[in-house]
């Protein structure tokens, strides 16, 4: 999964309850030099997402602090990359306002700080985000490869559960309010395709659909019937703590906090 411009977030930013969150605790913005941090804040707000809501506004830059936001190339496409929460959406849009980007639809409800892209442009220099936005862009790129090859020779029921563990992550456990139609969607299947797949999974006791919604029962045998999901170990290496840059310079410096950008 493409992490998008993501810190390691700790683990208590990964469990904390939604309402708790504000912008001051996320991973990326905590790294930002000191005037970065006081335009967002001033600049920005959190705005609270449906499930399957409208399209993030193109510019601007988002915080993810709960949630996750799916990306679609096009209106209706299968969902290539996921922005769980931890990663910033829109790096790319402050540099380039109009250039055409993919679709950012919040997949579950989603918590976000978001603030105008043209205003960190100044504040934090268009050589760093250029900088940025080209590793982030070498990430997406192996992340869609990935995710491509995932699409063209894994079964559905695999990919469907597949999905059902990354939003369960990168929601932190929040309840997944998702009709089958729309893993129709995520996955690029017909809805039938889905529904034959939610059946087995739901024989075999591993989740529970109803109403729109999806119940995890067993999610490690999920994890198990899901194909390219990263092992569970791998969340003791996300809870890595994050050092504070000094200074606008960090960007520059053998241990750049930019390295750690996975
Ligand atoms: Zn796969």
């Amino acid at each position: 999964m493409s992490r998008l411009s993501s810190f390691s977030p700790s683990r208590a930013f990964i469990t904390a309850p939604a309402r708790e969150l504000g912008v001051a605790d996320h991973p990326v913005f905590q790294a930002l030099p000191l005037e970065a941090r006081q335009r967002i804040e001033a600049t920005g707000r959190l705005q609270r997402t449906q499930s399957f809501g409208r399209a993030l506004a193109e510019h601007e830059l988002h915080f993810v602090l709960n949630g996750a936001v799916g990306l679609f190339p096009g209106a209706g496409d299968i969902c290539v990359s996921l922005v769980p929460a931890g990663a910033v959406q829109g790096w790319d849009r402050a540099l380039w306002p109009t250039s055409p980007g993919p679709v950012a639809i919040p997949l579950v409800e989603t918590l976000l700080f978001s603030t105008p892209a043209a205003s960190i442009l100044d504040t934090l220099g268009r050589d760093w985000l250029t900088r940025l936005v080209m590793l982030q862009a070498q990430q997406r790129l192996r992340g869609l490869e990935a995710e491509a090859c995932c699409n063209a020779s894994h079964a559905v029921l695999d990919r469907l559960a597949k999905w059902i563990v990354r939003l369960h992550e990168g929601s932190a456990g929040a309840p997944l309010h998702i009709t089958q139609a729309q893993f129709g969607q995520m996955l690029g299947v017909q809805r039938t395709s889905v529904n034959v797949a939610a059946a087995r999974l739901q024989a075999l006791g591993l989740v529970r659909f109803g109403r729109g919604r999806v119940r995890i029962l067993d999610l490690e045998g999920l994890r198990a019937a899901s194909c390219c999901v990263a092992p569970a170990a791998s969340l003791a290496d996300r809870a890595a703590p994050v050092r504070a840059p000094e200074s606008k310079s960090f960007l520059q410096a053998p241990e750049s906090p930019l390295r750690r950008i996975a």
